[in-house]
């Protein structure tokens, strides 16, 4: 009896698709998705008690692996002082603490629950303290579900966007301008066009959404001169990237390239809770004082810097910081990735992948794509034989091939070796 039918059946039922997220729901890849049991390290079990080795790791924020002894000790003993109080709390200081030191563009931040709720309390800051508008995104990026965010490019520059949900009114997404990312004459002309009138331009400074693209040097400088010269705020969304690619973020990558390169605001969320419920936006003392209670842009929540998920943040961050972690992590994720390109070119299946940190995206394509489009041309059927033949083998990858992946610190060269030898194999059947 497959444990993982008999759960799907009973949560269609009551959830619709069965799932509290959509892409939980496999309805790209097709299949059961597996119910989680538990998970310890860098595996967990399904409802069979089959085990998997982890490439999600929550979509990214369990970058210790699962259950990790000084973050599980530090979420005890904050339990067992109270799960919430709608007062401060010393680790809500704490934590803005360890943010600010660690990511030199943060001189304040605010404590949120989600990443949706970062990004989009992010935007009405940048309206509020600009006092304009519009807003540029990028196609293949995602910000959360916030109204204005789900959209898709308008006809042309001088249209802005279209909504990419319904119970979205076209009015709301009015001033949403959505480019191609990496494109520098698109975003050149779109400055021309409206920049006076931008609030921001939002970004995935190394997309994540898009399976794994990065926005490139000359694209990154244009954007951050451009905001400049028009005085529109660079809001950098770092809620997979943050704490994930290097210690300070994928800013801290583009500063290595660019000299002085910084971003107005950034949002954070994914590992800065360590898997618990918590993210943060963050920025010059300038800007962050718009917020309320001390200035005029509203933004609240019940739950903002929950006392359980501040600990397990904390307790996680510190991890992070440990001699030698993000050169491990690092090292560990190129060895998969270079694994995994050798395994397909021994089997001449077209593929490119990339990673920085302990995230990386791999294609079935034969370069790196710069963009959707280029993105959307991977075979969906061959991506999803890839998928379910891995899934089978007790490898847990994204369902979706427009998903990155993460390698957590409790991945051990064996996992990876099995990973890499279980991919050699599929791939083989993908050209039979
Ligand atoms: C996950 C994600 C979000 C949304 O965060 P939630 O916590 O799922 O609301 C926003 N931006 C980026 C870049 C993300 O990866």
């Amino acid at each position: 009896m497959d444990k993982n039918e008999m759960l799907f059946e009973r949560a269609k039922a009551l959830i619709p698709g069965g799932v509290n997220s959509p892409v939980r729901a496999f309805k790209a890849v097709g299949g059961t998705p597996r119910f989680v049991a538990r998970a310890q390290g860098a595996y967990f079990w399904d409802a069979n008690d089959k085990r998997y080795i982890d490439y999600i790791g929550s979509w990214g924020p369990m970058i210790l692996g699962h259950g990790h002894p000084a973050v599980v000790e530090a979420v005890q003993k904050a339990a067992l002082e109270g799960f919430s109080f709608g007062a401060p709390t010393e680790r809500e200081v704490e934590l803005a603490e360890e943010i600010v030191k660690l990511v030199p563009s943060i001189e304040m931040v605010r404590l949120v629950s989600s990443g949706t709720e970062a990004a989009m309390s992010a935007i009405r800051l940048a309206r509020g303290a600009t006092g304009r508008s519009k807003l540029i995104k990028f196609e293949g990026c995602y910000h959360g579900h916030a109204d204005a965010l789900l959209v898709k490019a308008g006809s042309g520059l001088a249209t802005f966007g279209n909504p990419t949900s319904a119970g979205v009114p076209p009015e709301v997404v009015q001033h949403t301008l959505v480019l191609e990312y990496n494109n520098v004459a698109q975003l050149e002309e779109a400055f021309a066009l409206h920049g006076k009138d931008l609030a921001c331009l939002v970004i995935e400074p190394i997309a994540g959404n898009m399976n794994f693209v990065r926005a490139s040097v000359p694209f990154m400088t244009r954007c951050r001169e451009l905001c400049t010269q028009h005085g529109a705020l660079l809001v950098f969304d770092e809620v997979m990237t943050g704490f994930r690619v290097a210690l300070g973020g994928a800013q801290s990558v583009y500063a290595k390239a660019i000299p002085g390169f910084k971003p107005d605001i950034s949002v954070m969320g994914k590992v800065i809770g360590g898997g618990m419920p918590l993210a943060a936006f963050g920025g010059p003392r300038a800007v962050m004082e718009h917020l309320a209670p001390l200035g005029p842009v509203y933004q609240a929540g019940t739950l903002s810097g929950n006392p359980v998920a501040t600990a397990c943040g904390l307790a996680t961050l510190k991890e992070i910081q440990k001699p030698g972690f993000f050169d491990g992590l690092a090292a560990a994720t190129r060895s998969l990735v270079d694994g995994l390109s050798q395994a397909a070119a021994a089997e001449s299946v077209a593929f490119s992948a990339d990673c920085e940190g302990g995230m990386f995206g791999f294609f079935l394509l034969p370069e790196l794509p710069q963009n959707y489009p280029a993105v959307m041309k991977t075979d969906s059927p061959r991506f999803n034989q890839l998928f379910h033949g891995l899934l089978d083998r007790g490898i847990y990858i994204a369902p979706a091939l427009y998903e990155a992946g993460f390698v957590s610190a409790a991945h051990t060269p064996s996992d990876l070796a099995e990973t890499i030898s279980a991919a050699k194999a599929v791939f083989a059947s993908l050209n039979a």
